[in-house]
C-alpha cells in the first residue's frame, strides 16, 4: 500500500538545510573560497595584520589611499575602510558593511616579564569575554609590536613557525585541583591573575645574575628583536592560540579556527568589494577594532572614523564636504553590520528557542535585533528594511536564515549595529553563524561562509 504523502500548505515558511539546495556550481565554488579563506584565518589574527593583509589586497585590486573611485583610509593601523564609487550619485546614500577585526585573546601586561620557582613567566590582561578555563594547556603564540624608545617598530610573531617553539598557560593536576578548582564556581576556578604565561626555564650562563631565567629570555628577546625590558611598556602584544585554522569534521565540511569572530565577516565582505560589478551605491567596507570590549577608544565603532571616510568619499565624488551633505549622505544610506551570531549546539539546545535560533548550514544569519533583557542597547531593525534585504536575498538565491541571541532573558550580547543606526544608517545585522564562539578555536560550516559572501555581494549589487 503506498504511503499517503505528507501535505504541506504553501502558506508555511519552510526552512531548508543549504546542503539540499544548494546549486552544484556553488557547493564547487565554496570550497576553493573556503580554502582562501583558511589562509586568511591562519595568518591574519590581530586587528594589525587584518588591516595590513586587507589593504595588501586591496592595492593589488587598485585602491589607493585616500584618492580615486576606490580607495582606502586606515586609522592607526587597527581599523581601515575600504569605498568604491557607485553608480548613484553619493547624496542618494552610500552602502556600509560593518565588521570587526579584533578577537578575544590575552593581552600581555606592560610590566609582563617575571622569574618565580627558576621558571619565567608573563603577567597577563584578557581582552573580552572569554572563558578562561579554555585558554590553559594549549599552544600558545605572541603576536603584535613593540615601539622602542626610538621610536622603531618591531613586529613580533613568535610561536607560528613550525621550526619556533610555541607558549602555554600551565593548570593545576587534577589530583590537586580538588579544594582550588573543582569545588568553586567555574568563572572562579581559574582567576584572570593566574592566565600567566610559561616562557622559559634555564638560566642564563652568568654567575653573578640574580634572576637568571629572566635574564636568558631577556638575552634571547634582545638578540631576536633587538628589544630590553623597558620596551615592554610600550608594546602591545597579543597572545593567540597557535598554528592554522583547519577544516573540520570527517567530512571536512566545517572550519576550525580563531577569531572567525569576526574575521569571517570582515574577509567575506571585503572579498564581495573585490568581486562586485560596479556598486549601485557608493560602497564602504569598513572594519573596526574593539569591539570585543565595547566598540570604545578612536579605533572602536563609536568613534567619527566612518563620518570621516563618508566625507572623504563625498570629496572625492567631486561634492562639498559640509555639514549638511554629510547628514543628508548617512540618512539616506543603509549598511549591515556584519557580525557572527550564534549557533545552536546540540549539547546545549536549552539557551535556544528553536523556530528563532540559527543553525549551522542553513546560511548567512539576519538578525532583527540583539541586546538583552527586555532588547536593552539592541538596533532592532526597521521592517522596512529587514523586508528589504530578505526580497533582495531571494531574489539573488542567497541561502539565508534569521537568528537571535539566546531565549528571551537567557543572556545577550551586541554587535556594532546600535553605533551605526545611532549616526542614521538604516542598518540589519547580518553575519555568519558560530558555535564556540570566543573560545580558543571556533566553528564556522563552509556553506555559511561562502552564503555570507554571497549574502553581502548581493546587497552591493543590488538597488
Ligand atoms: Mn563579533
Ligand atoms: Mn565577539
Amino acid at each position: 500500500m503506498a504511503k499517503k504523502k505528507d501535505k504541506k500548505s504553501k502558506f508555511i515558511y519552510e526552512k531548508k538545510n543549504g546542503w539540499e539546495k544548494i546549486s552544484k556550481k556553488d557547493a564547487s565554488a565554496l570550497e576553493s573560497f573556503n580554502k582562501k579563506y583558511i589562509d586568511f584565518l591562519s595568518t591574519c589574527k590581530t586587528e594589525r595584520e587584518t588591516t595590513d593583509f586587507a589593504v595588501a589586497e586591496a592595492r593589488k585590486k587598485g585602491f589607493k589611499e585616500g584618492k580615486g573611485d576606490k580607495f582606502y583610509i586606515i586609522n592607526r593601523g587597527k581599523s581601515v575602510c575600504f569605498v568604491v564609487k557607485g553608480k548613484k550619485p553619493i547624496e542618494e546614500g552610500v552602502r556600509i558593511i560593518g565588521s570587526h577585526i579584533d578577537s578575544p585573546r590575552i593581552d600581555l601586561k606592560q610590566n609582563p616579564l617575571y622569574e618565580d620557582t627558576e621558571l619565567a613567566l608573563f603577567k597577563t590582561h584578557y581582552y573580552g569575554g572569554i572563558k578562561k578555563y579554555q585558554w590553559v594547556t594549549i599552544p600558545l603564540a605572541i603576536h603584535g609590536v613593540v615601539l622602542k624608545e626610538n621610536g622603531e617598530k618591531v613586529n613580533v610573531v613568535f610561536g607560528e613557525d613550525e621550526a619556533e617553539p610555541v607558549l602555554t598557560i600551565t593548570d593545576i593536576l587534577p589530583h590537586l585541583a580538588y579544594k582550588i578548582q573543582m569545588t568553586k564556581k567555574m568563572y572562579e576556578a581559574i582567576p584572570g591573575e593566574n592566565l600567566n604565561i610559561l616562557v622559559g626555564s634555564k638560566p642564563i650562563e652568568d654567575k653573578d645574575e640574580k634572576n637568571k631565567i629572566k635574564a636568558n629570555v631577556l638575552s634571547i628577546l634582545n638578540k631576536k628583536y633587538g628589544i630590553i625590558e623597558e620596551d615592554f611598556l610600550s608594546a602591545e602584544l597579543e597572545i593567540v592560540p597557535s598554528g592554522r585554522a583547519r577544516e573540520l569534521g570527517i567530512d571536512g565540511s566545517m572550519v576550525l579556527g580563531y577569531g572567525h569572530d569576526d574575521r569571517v565577516c570582515a574577509y567575506t565582505s571585503l572579498q564581495a568589494l573585490f568581486d562586485a560589478k560596479k556598486p549601485v551605491y557608493t560602497t564602504i567596507i569598513y572594519f573596526a577594532d574593539k569591539e570585543e570590549i565595547g566598540s570604545d577608544g578612536n579605533t572602536g565603532a563609536k568613534s567619527k572614523f566612518i563620518e570621516d571616510v563618508i566625507l572623504k568619499a563625498i570629496e572625492n565624488a567631486g561634492k562639498e564636504p559640509t555639514y549638511q551633505m554629510l547628514r543628508t549622505v548617512i540618512n539616506n544610506s543603509q549598511g549591515l553590520s556584519s557580525d557572527v551570531n550564534a549557533a545552536v549546539d546540540p549539547t546545549y539546545k536549552s539557551v535556544n528557542e528553536m523556530n528563532n535560533a540559527c543553525k549551522l548550514n542553513y546560511g548567512i544569519a539576519l538578525t532583527k535585533y540583539t541586546g538583552s533583557g527586555g532588547k536593552y542597547s539592541a538596533n532592532d531593525c526597521h521592517a522596512e528594511f529587514f523586508g528589504k534585504i530578505r526580497a533582495m536575498f531571494n531574489k539573488r538565491g542567497v541561502i539565508w536564515q534569521t537568528g537571535e541571541l539566546g531565549k528571551v532573558d537567557e543572556g545577550g550580547g551586541g554587535t556594532i549595529a546600535k553605533y551605526m543606526a545611532e549616526i542614521g544608517v538604516e542598518t540589519l545585522d547580518c553575519g555568519t553563524p558560530v558555535l564556540s564562539m570566543h573560545a580558543p578555536h571556533e566553528v564556522v560550516s563552509k556553506l555559511d561562509v561562502y552564503e555570507t559572501y554571497k549574502g553581502y555581494l548581493a546587497f552591493i549589487e543590488e538597488e
